[in-house]
């Protein structure tokens, strides 16, 4: 005789329980890995990933008509090799300054090389909200980074990354690749699928899209993703503070420069 038959209500409420368990789980983990072990390092991308997302849903352009806008809510975070210091944040500020070479990632590139006089950004890596385009991928192939990762694809001037890493010397009038190409991925984090499955349903420009409400909504649930986050590994839990320390710090340095 099953459970039910014994005892109906100590089946309904075991059912109940393990109903509530189960949404519990699934809403925990951000990440897509099906059938891939969820590693420190993976948690650690994801944190970053967060961040980056996070800070331009608090400083979203176009949402208050009074405000100039900046440019497109396109963002970049960079991060040292052993991905345990953040060196900066750089935002597409092509409405501003009136000039369209003035791309998130580029920004951060030029200014942090020339604030900190390393010279190039030898094993750094750049978290993008948006996959690169060409002049950015090359900026980040001869300042030497070793990997980007992006929190959304960019269907009109994506996998330039790629193109550069292509070997078409078999072909008539090919080439070889071009040498140490940095390392282009998207984001596992379920913010980037939903941000590509609404924009592609959606149908709307992609530079248009990261303007939309659509677009905000999704920003907005990758901030509550980030404010409330649970680290899965205690070892980030350092990398996670530090990350909501610059968040603050960022906003901070936002509304000093545009009140
Ligand atoms: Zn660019």
């Amino acid at each position: 005789m099953n459970l039910f038959a014994q005892r109906p209500l100590a089946y309904i409420f075991l059912s109940i329980s393990l109903l509530v368990a189960s949404n519990t789980y699934c809403s925990l983990p951000t990440i897509h890995h099906p059938g891939k072990p969820y590693t420190q390092d993976d948690e650690i991308n994801e944190i970053y990933m967060l961040l980056t997302y996070s800070i331009l849903y608090k400083t979203w352009q176009g949402s208050d008509s009074s405000k100039k806008v900046i440019g497109n809510n396109i963002g970049a975070l960079l991060v040292n090799p052993t991905k345990d210091k953040i060196l900066g944040f750089g935002r597409n500020a092509h409405s501003s300054t009136n000039n369209t070479t003035q791309h998130a990632e580029s920004r951060l590139i030029q200014s942090y090389i020339s604030k900190s006089e390393c010279g190039d950004l030898t094993g750094c890596i750049i978290y993008a909200s948006l996959e690169p385009c060409a002049m950015c991928s090359g900026m980040m192939t001869v300042s030497k980074v070793k990997e980007t990762i992006y929190g959304e694809t960019d269907p009109v001037c994506g996998k330039t990354l790629e193109r550069l890493s292509l070997n078409s010397s078999e072909l008539p009038d090919g080439y070889l690749p071009y040498p140490d190409v940095t390392i282009s991925h998207a984001s596992d984090c379920i913010i980037r699928k939903e941000l590509d499955e609404t924009q592609k349903e959606s149908g709307i420009f992609i530079y248009k899209f990261l303007m939309n409400d659509k677009a905000k909504e999704i920003y907005e649930r990758a901030y509550n993703l980030f404010i409330n986050y649970n680290v899965n590994y205690e070892g980030n839990k350092a990398i996670y503070d530090n990350a909501k320390d610059f968040l603050e710090q960022e906003l901070e340095r936002y509304n000093s420069i545009h009140k």
